[in-house]
This record gives structure tokens, sequence and C-alpha cells, in this order.
């Protein structure tokens, strides 16, 4: 989709955060109310085609992105947060970077079982974020029906990590 008011609006940051790195800055989509409806509805569109019945959001970006399309479908939403951030009992996911490992965690009772969970975030790149996040999801027994990225790095091909589910990135580069 390459009319989306969202992607006029994507501002490249070359070397944050660090050398080398071309950085998505998706801050100027959240200033303008109509891309912000915009991504909002295809998202809410694609997750309700799947038969959501939780919204998961990836921190942080994925926070801003999948609490709107929880509330515009009347959905539960769980965060998925970095080590360390969530208060009460959780379970961690541990996934690999370029150098070194990262850890993702999630509630213990942020799923019920059977229930179907649309994980969102706003970029897809290597895509081992949104895998351990699938990961925390089917340890609590819950289905994951989909997942909805603003952006994907499609010359990463983060959509092999995630390839047994369906995936929706409105916008690609
Ligand atoms: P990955 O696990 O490699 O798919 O990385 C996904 C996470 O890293 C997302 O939460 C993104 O917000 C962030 N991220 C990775 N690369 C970029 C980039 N080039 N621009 C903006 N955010 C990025």
């Amino acid at each position: 989709m390459s009319d989306l008011l969202a992607k006029s609006l994507i501002r490249d940051v070359p070397d944050f955060p660090k050398p080398g790195i071309l950085f998505k800055d998706i801050t100027p989509v959240l200033h303008s109310p109509a891309a912000m409806a915009e991504v909002t509805r295809l998202l809410a569109d694609d997750a309700r085609e799947h038969h959501a019945d939780l919204i998961i959001g990836i921190e942080s970006r994925g926070f801003i992105f999948g609490l709107p399309v929880a509330m515009e479908l009347g959905l539960p939403f769980a965060p998925v947060r970095k080590h360390g951030k969530l208060p009460y009992e959780r379970i961690a996911e541990e996934y690999a970077l370029e150098y070194g490992t990262n850890i993702v965690e999630m509630h213990i009772d942020a799923v019920d079982p059977g229930q179907r969970a649309y994980i969102v975030d706003d970029l897809l790149a290597t895509g081992g974020t949104a895998a351990a996040a699938a990961r925390l999801v089917e340890r609590q027994n819950g289905k994951v029906c989909g997942f909805g990225f603003v952006v994907e790095l499609c010359f990463l091909n983060g959509r092999k990590a995630i390839e047994d589910y369906p995936v929706c990135a409105l916008i690609g580069y």
C-alpha cells in the first residue's frame, strides 16, 4: 500500500541509535490524527478478519499502535514488556540480537487459554521480538491469530521468523 498518509509522514533518521542504522521515526504519524485513524482502522480490520479477541502490544511503540486497535474493536489489551518492567508475576522469553540477547516478559494472567491474540508492533525488522512475543502467548495456551505492523523492513526478512502466522504490514521498505 503505497498511498497511505502514514507512509508520507515516516521520517528516516540515519545513524540512530548507532552508526549504520536507518531509523524509521514514526512520531510524525502520531502527530497526525488522520494518519492515526487510518493506521488504526487498517490494523483493526486485519485483527477483526482474524477473529482476534485480545490485542497484544510490544513495548513501547506497539503500545501506541495496539491500544487504539483494542479500543476500536472493544477488545482487551495486554502489554509485552522489556525485562524488569512488569510488576506482577510474569513469564519471560529470551531472543538473540546481532550482539547479545534481549528478554521480553508478560504477566501470567495476560492471556486466557484458547484466546486469539493479535500482536501489534510499530515495525518488523528481523522478527526476533515478534517471535518471542508469540512464544509468550503460546506458553499461556493462547493462539496467535496474526501480527500487525505499521512498517516492515522487507530486506531483513523478518517474516521468516514468524512464518507460521498471518502477517499484515501496512508499509514496506
Ligand atoms: P526485530 O526484533 O529485529 O524485528 O526488531 C523490532 C523492534 O525493533 C521493533 O520494536 C522496532 O521498534 C525496533 N526497530 C528495529 N529496527 C528499527 C528501525 N530501523 N527503525 C525503527 N525501529 C526499529
